[in-house]
């Protein structure tokens, strides 16, 4: 089965402890020996900045993450390679590629000439908030949302879509992302999320938003944060989550957008407690066989393991 991720802390880690991506044993979930036993051909590489980091420290930490990746794609160049392009893409010949990608527009410190220069490193997808608010909207951990998108953020959405960056809706709560839907003119995505309808948190998509997505030609890429996946999971003594979980999930994503529109983004290396059967890349053959088992048919696993992500970025990326 080949496999395509839309959503991975690696290189937070890689850049802020010092942990060897080609490494099995090193410590990450995702590592090239592990994405080999599970065919994996490409990887969005999460650049994520703590809440504390606001404004120009907020740029610097993500230089820095991207200087993590750059590294990796220079002293690999034979297992690693940059995907800037739909040609990138179509060229990968066995190597696996890497996207850089931000969680959080906080980098941008409401500055259209800073997406330039992270698109100049990159960059083709940005997470438009992570839990906190920034220069874009409210996130989806504020408690009571009032603030759509702001001006930056319409201004935003509309250069992303003029450049070929994906706009990711993950962690972004209503009404900014009733706003982005009315915006946008390239499809959009949720990079990571669970099902409302399954756990009802507003980390969660709800049906009107995962078919919002469908209906654009974009794609949720169902996570495995078992917070996420079942109710009371993720907090101490809740309970253990495994491949069924998220089997339920992948499962009533595709029953309301349709096989097209759902992909993976399993957020590995951006929580420590993993469901008991997928502690890192090389246990999605469990996931595959929890498909499987509940009669999913081949190719529609096909499609959310890869082809849908593949798909969506080759209409999203510049030429
Ligand atoms: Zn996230």
């Amino acid at each position: 089965m080949r496999y395509a991720d839309a959503h991975a802390d690696t290189f937070y880690r890689v850049a802020t402890e010092g942990l060897d991506p080609l490494q099995r044993e090193g410590g990450l979930h995702v590592n090239v020996p592990r994405m080999r036993d599970v065919g994996q051909v490409l990887q969005v590489c999460s650049v994520f900045t703590p809440k504390h980091y606001q404004a120009a420290p907020a740029r610097d930490f993500a230089d820095r993450i991207i200087d993590a990746i750059d590294c990796s794609l220079e002293a690999n160049a034979a297992t690693f390679a940059p995907v800037r392009t739909r040609r990138d893409l179509a060229g990968l010949n066995g190597r696996l590629g890497l996207i850089p990608w931000l969680e959080g527009a906080s980098p941008l410190c409401g500055s259209l000439e800073l997406l330039g220069a992270f698109f100049q490193r990159g960059v083709r997808g940005i997470g438009l908030t992570h839990n906190h608010a920034n220069e874009v909207a409210d996130g989806c951990g504020v408690a009571e949302p009032r603030r759509g998108l702001s001006t930056f953020g319409r201004d935003l959405v509309g250069r992303m879509n003029q450049l070929g960056v994906a706009v990711d809706c993950a962690h972004l709560p209503q009404p900014a992302f009733d706003e982005v839907m009315a915006l946008a003119k390239a499809p959009p995505c949720i990079s990571h999320t669970g099902c409302r309808a399954l756990v009802n948190i507003t980390r969660n998509a709800d049906d009107a938003m995962l078919r919002a997505i469908a209906d654009r030609g974009g794609i949720v890429g169902i996570d495995f944060y078992p917070g996420h996946l079942k109710a009371g999971a993720g907090d101490a003594g809740g309970p253990p989550v495994n491949c069924q979980d998220v089997a339920d999930h992948v499962q009533h994503a595709v029953a309301v957008c349709g096989r097209d529109h759902v992909a993976i983004g399993g957020d590995f290396d951006g929580f420590a407690d993993t469901c008991t059967d997928l502690r890192h890349v090389g246990d999605m053959g469990n996931l595959e066989s929890a498909l499987h088992s509940r009669g999913m048919a081949e190719t529609v696993i096909e499609a959310v393991f890869s082809g849908n992500l593949l798909r969506y970025l080759g209409e999203v990326l510049p030429a």
